[in-house]
């Protein structure tokens, strides 16, 4: 992205290809990040770069606003992302749950555990099913913003509940790398960061549901 037009603010900005390899542009330092740590971050560096114009993504000034309709459909993969990491982190506590023997029994047969696994289970099922819909819609050609951002919001929250209550379950083998559940609890917390906040999408939430 680049402002091709100061004066003319969200619609001064302009979406270009960077082939890589082009002088001036080349990554920052990666970053050590608390978990996704097979997947390499970093910022992109963009000194002195001179590209052509025939590299323009796009429409000269719709930059901005073809990266914001990228997001709304961005948000849905984060929300599956989000789904998927806390379907994983269910189903490791679930099993544990069921093997881990205290007071002679397993842990799964102590209420306080089986409500854990259910609020578990449900809250991801509502998450899929938002996730669903916002997916349908897309692919039905339908403007998503708003069912986007409550998809990836809810999932996103539910995938940090889920990998807690995960760790939970295992007790202190939660909290150690033998086992998944803390690798669950790392992972899952991008998801209420990246592809916007979850401060982020209730704004967008709010911002539709009081459009005019
Ligand atoms: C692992 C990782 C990978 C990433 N990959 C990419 C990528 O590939 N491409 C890319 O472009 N970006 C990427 N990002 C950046 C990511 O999208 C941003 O970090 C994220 O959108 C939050 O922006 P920020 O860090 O500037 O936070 P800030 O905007 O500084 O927010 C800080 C806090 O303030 C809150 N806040 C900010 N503004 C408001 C407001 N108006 N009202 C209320 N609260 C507010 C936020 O919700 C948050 O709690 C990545 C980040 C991470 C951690």
């Amino acid at each position: 992205m680049a402002v091709t037009d100061k004066t003319a603010g969200r619609h001064g900005i302009s979406a270009f290809i960077l082939e890589k390899g082009t002088p001036g542009f080349f990554p920052g330092k990666k970053e050590n990040k608390l978990g996704l740590r097979a997947s390499d971050t970093s910022t992109v560096v963009f000194e002195d770069c001179r590209i052509p114009k025939d590299n323009l993504l796009g429409e000269p000034g719709h930059g901005f606003i073809d990266a914001m309709k990228v997001l709304d459909g961005g948000r849905i993969s984060i929300a599956a992302l989000g789904i998927g990491m806390a379907q994983g982190a269910y189903e490791a506590a679930l099993h544990y749950s069921q093997q881990r023997k205290q007071f002679g029994k397993p842990i799964s047969d102590f209420q306080a555990i089986q409500f854990k696994l259910a609020d578990m289970a449900t809250e991801i099922d509502a998450a899929r099913l938002l996730i669903h819909r916002a997916a349908w819609m897309k692919d039905n050609g339908m403007k998503t913003t708003k069912e986007s951002s409550m998809a990836k919001l809810y999932a996103g929250e539910v995938a940090v509940r889920v990998a807690n209550e995960c760790v939970q379950i295992h007790g202190g083998y939660g909290y150690i790398k033998d086992y998944p559940a803390e690798k669950y609890y790392r992972d899952v917390k991008l998801c209420t960061i990246g592809e916007g906040t979850s401060e982020i999408q209730r704004m967008v939430i709010a911002r539709e549901l009081l459009r005019p």
